[in-house]
């Protein structure tokens, strides 16, 4: 079964309907006064989590305790990790995290430089078609299966660098303790609700690298609790572009190519990719589109506020490595890092298999929504007037959730009520003069 992260806590729900209208898929509807997330919709970009007054939406992330159920524990930490604290160094960061109970850390930011080295140079090799669009943000992986399938060739077919540093930490832990697979614990230190469902349910690999995903969040109180006690400095072997990842435009960047376009927040990518499937950005080289606002430093796991994260690691970059090497890891045609699974195009927009039942569905859509306001107000539940005539030939609502179908029915009854009054027959309660 698909796992999703963001889940909804019913009891904090207060229906206020504030999420509905952020969902870039529309996932979310309002019933008998609480949000419901339509699971096949949900590409878990965490939106909903960030703009829920309440906390009613929860990203559902592993428990720290895993770490029990293997002999050798590895920490993989997401870059955009380095941005929250405040007069910490890289090296500080590591060694605290490792004194969280793990054998061994292996930054994410390293593998981020690979990806580099290996976009800058398959980028020459191969012809692929234009805009190349980055597959770093799993939201936007997810959404353009979902929204916009044309584009699913463009998507650039190499593993995010977690999913890279997951497969050497783990190849490299193998040799060095000859332990089995399965004895060793590979874990993710997430921003973000995205990449927890990517782990889970890998996109264009077979199998995730990783066991374990925790949130920032958590693994942020530890880190600062082991601060004092961590013995030594650990020596950081990412450069600055690695770094860069946590960043929007870092990625871009890291390609060396001239004519790229990185665009952060998921309702901003979504205008991009319109106009990209309209065919008006050719010209662009490489498209890195991110869910989150600056990119995954505003994950929704992360603690620190997005703008002072962006900025720390800023300066972080400046006192790194320009670049650094990774040809150790990599094989001469790269395909060990390769996306080896074909992405498939979401079919959850589909109304039917059936073709003809489909038009016929489609055709009572189209009547429906002509007959509603067109305000997209959202107080039916639905995210706007279409989705409402979606669902009601769904059968999942009724033409009257709309206030104002509701209230113009109720006119039409009131004055169908008055007029039978009128005609009551005169022996019930009438005092009129009965004529001879
Ligand atoms: S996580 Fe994103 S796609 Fe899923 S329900 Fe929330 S806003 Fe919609
Ligand atoms: S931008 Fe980064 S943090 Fe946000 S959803 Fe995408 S991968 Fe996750």
């Amino acid at each position: 079964m698909y796992f999703h992260s963001v889940t909804l806590d019913r009891d904090r729900c207060k229906g206020c309907t504030n999420c509905i209208k952020r969902c870039p898929t529309e996932a979310i509807r309002v019933r008998d006064g609480k949000a419901k997330i339509i699971k096949e919709k949900c590409i878990d970009c965490g939106e909903c989590v960030r703009v829920c007054p309440y906390h009613a939406k929860v990203v559902v992330t592993d428990d720290i305790g895993m770490m029990e159920n293997y002999k050798y524990r590895i920490a993989l930490p997401a870059p955009s990790l380095y941005g929250q604290f405040k007069d910490m160094t890289i090296g500080d960061i590591l060694a605290s995290l490792q004194s969280c109970g793990f054998d061994e850390v292996f930054e994410v930011a390293y593998a981020a430089d690979i990806v580099s080295y290996i976009t800058r140079n398959i980028v020459k090799a191969k012809d692929y078609k234009r805009p190349i669009i980055s597959s770093a943000c799993p939201a936007i992986v997810r959404l353009i299966q979902q929204r916009f399938p044309s584009l699913m060739d463009n998507i650039l077919d190499i593993m995010p660098p977690v999913e890279v540093a997951g497969k050497i930490a783990r190849d490299e832990a193998k040799k060095k303790t000859g332990l089995k697979d399965e004895e060793i614990g590979v874990f993710f230190v997430s921003p973000c609700a995205a990449k927890v469902t990517s782990v889970k349910n890998p996109i264009g690999i077979e199998k995730s690298y990783i066991d374990g995903v925790f949130s920032m969040r958590d693994v942020y109180s530890m880190i600062l609790d082991k601060r004092k006690f961590a013995e030594k400095k650990i020596e950081h072997t990412s450069s600055m572009i690695g770094v860069g990842w946590a960043n929007a435009g870092g990625e871009s960047y890291g390609t060396s190519l001239e004519n790229c376009l990185f665009v952060d927040g998921i309702q901003n990518v979504i205008g991009v990719l319109e106009d990209i499937e309209l065919g008006k950005l050719d010209d662009i080289d490489f498209f890195e589109g991110l869910a989150c606002v600056g990119g995954c430093v505003g994950g929704p796991l992360t603690v620190a506020n997005n703008f002072i994260a962006r900025n720390r690691i800023m300066k972080l970059k400046e006192k790194l490595n320009k670049d650094v090497s990774v040809k150790k890891y990599i094989a001469v045609d790269f395909h060990e890092f390769m996306l080896n699974v074909k992405l498939k195009k979401s079919d959850v927009l589909n109304l039917d298999e059936d073709i003809d039942k489909a038009i016929d569905m489609m055709k009572s859509i189209d009547e429906i929504y002509k007959s509603l306001p067109g305000l997209d107000c959202g107080s039916c539940g639905s995210p706007g007037c279409r989705a409402l005539a979606e669902d009601v030939v769904k059968g999942f609502a009724s033409e009257y959730d709309c206030i104002f179908k509701l209230k113009d029915r109720i006119k039409i009854l009131a004055e169908e009520i008055n007029k039978l009054s009128i005609k009551i027959p005169p022996v019930i309660g009438s005092d009129k003069e009965v004529k001879p």
